[in-house]
């Protein structure tokens, strides 16, 4: 096995909250046996994690990295060639044949242990998926790769084949990746990051793919404009959405209020990074990306919908994804999902009355990354960090404030400074110049507001160039 050294190395960091928007292609997506020999064919195989070893090249577990990876190239082929976008989006840098693109610049796969060379490199939101060492043609991918959806992994594979010719990256200056070298100066330099985004935005035009793909990959691309550029190539904003207490759904953008369709009782929720509305009734969770409603997303979500999680005739009121556990508050239960083994922990809530999670990753108002449970008596209960603990204690691991606080929704947005609350009584208040001084917002004042949620990315423009 060759050792690359980390100097002249370059990875690609998956962004975490990615994984989670993704739509309904969570299953592993392997290659048949035919596209495996045609794989190999063009490409060497080689592997020095032994799980991929002894798995060997027809597994389609998540636990080696070989099917998201055969199935990745598989996957490129498949939606080869990609249409174009229009004007000047697009730079053509892959050129019609995304397979070519890549085969004509790696010659070899790698499959590398979990903590071999750059796969052990400790990225803040994000992990490595893989590596290359130019000008030598091997993509090195990752065991952590297994993670991955094949529309990502064939985006990494063309990301690392733009490293082989010797594009490198920037620091980033802002964003998740802030300070990290995880980052292209420009769009226009064409670049691994320009590539991927190409693949995204070119790809969510296929005409035969799924709407549920279209809306990821879309918004992929989307995430990839707003977050890999230090200057950005258009204009991309992060917008509030508000759910009214008549139901009114109302969008806060730079000032502007604009009033969208409702959802009926649908319930409002942040999820990670972005907003989703859960049906009561049909116990179904949407997402509206990059402009277009989705199926959605996340472990929640999917239980719920396939009754893995049942919450009975209670009504849901939130819902959250956290580091240890992900939950969702129903008006009298709390029901908990351990992330890594999968369990479920039912809680009852009888001392409190609950409407709604907070649960900010970085927040000036409360102590951060503790979700907490809102009480109607304006006191914010405070969950255990760990799964085990909420398991056994149940509500008295909860910890009771000191003090009152006016919140029942913390949230903050893409490119807009300050964070956004929404107090127990529903008015939207926001903190300017990152102080911890709360204003009301003068476009939203009047109004009564049940729940408020960061929308997922926009570009009005962008829409000109699909
Ligand atoms: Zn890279």
């Amino acid at each position: 096995m060759m050792s690359p050294t980390s100097k002249s190395t370059f990875m690609v960091f998956v962004l975490l909250f990615a994984s989670m928007v993704k739509a309904e292609e969570k299953m592993p997506s392997c290659a048949t046996d035919g596209e495996v020999a045609a794989i190999m064919k063009f490409l060497t195989l080689q592997s020095s994690d032994e799980i991929t070893t002894q798995r060997g090249v027809s597994d389609c577990s998540r636990e080696s990295a070989v099917g998201p990876a055969l199935g990745g190239i598989a996957f490129m082929s498949k939606f080869d060639p990609l249409p174009s976008l229009k004007r000047s989006i697009d730079q053509n840098i892959i050129g019609p044949s995304p397979t070519r693109f890549f085969l004509s610049r790696a010659k070899t796969i790698q499959f590398v242990g979990e903590y071999e060379g750059e796969c052990r490199q400790d990225v803040n939101g994000g992990y490595v998926a893989g590596y290359v060492s130019p000008p030598n043609p091997t993509v090195y991918v990752c065991r952590k790769s297994s993670e991955l959806d094949a529309f990502d992994m064939a985006s990494v594979f063309l990301h690392e084949a733009r490293h082989v010719e010797g594009y490198g990256h920037a620091t980033c200056l802002r964003g998740i990746f802030r300070g990290l070298k995880g980052c292209d100066e420009r769009y226009g330099d064409k670049g691994s990051y320009a590539v991927e985004t190409e693949y995204y935005l070119r790809l969510s035009l296929h005409p035969n793919i799924s709407p549920a793909l279209k809306a990821s990959t879309r918004f992929m691309g989307i995430a990839e404009l707003w977050g890999r550029f230090n200057k950005y190539p258009i204009d991309i904003r992060g917008r509030l959405i508000l759910q009214e207490k008549s139901s009114a759904i109302y969008i806060l953008d730079n000032n502007k209020v604009t009033v969208n369709s409702s959802q009926g009782d649908a319930v409002l929720v942040k999820m990670n990074d972005t907003h989703a509305f859960i049906d009561q009734q049909n116990k179904t969770v949407k997402s509206f990306f990059a402009g277009q409603w989705s199926d959605t997303l996340g472990v929640l979500a999917q239980d719920l919908r396939e009754g893995k999680l049942d919450v009975g005739a209670d009504k849901i009121i939130d819902m959250f994804y956290g580091d240890a556990y992900s939950c969702v508050l129903t008006n009298r239960k709390l029901i908990c999902k351990a992330n890594t083994s999968g369990a479920y922990a039912s809680t009852e809530i009888r001392n409190m009355n609950p409407v709604g999670f907070i649960y900010v990753s970085s927040t000036k108002l409360v102590q951060s990354k503790t979700p907490y449970v809102v009480g109607q008596d304006g006191y914010l209960y405070r969950m255990p960090l760990d799964y085990e603990t909420l398991k056994s204690q149940g509500e008295s691991s909860f910890t009771k404030t000191k003090q009152k606080y006016p919140y029942k929704k913390i949230v903050t947005v893409p490119a807009v400074p300050g964070e956004f609350v929404l107090t127990i009584e529903g008015q939207v208040l926001h903190t300017p110049g990152g102080s911890k001084n709360l204003k009301p917002v003068k476009e939203l004042e009047g109004k009564i507001f049940r729940s408020i949620a960061p929308v997922d990315l926009w570009s009005e423009e962008l829409n000109d160039f699909l």
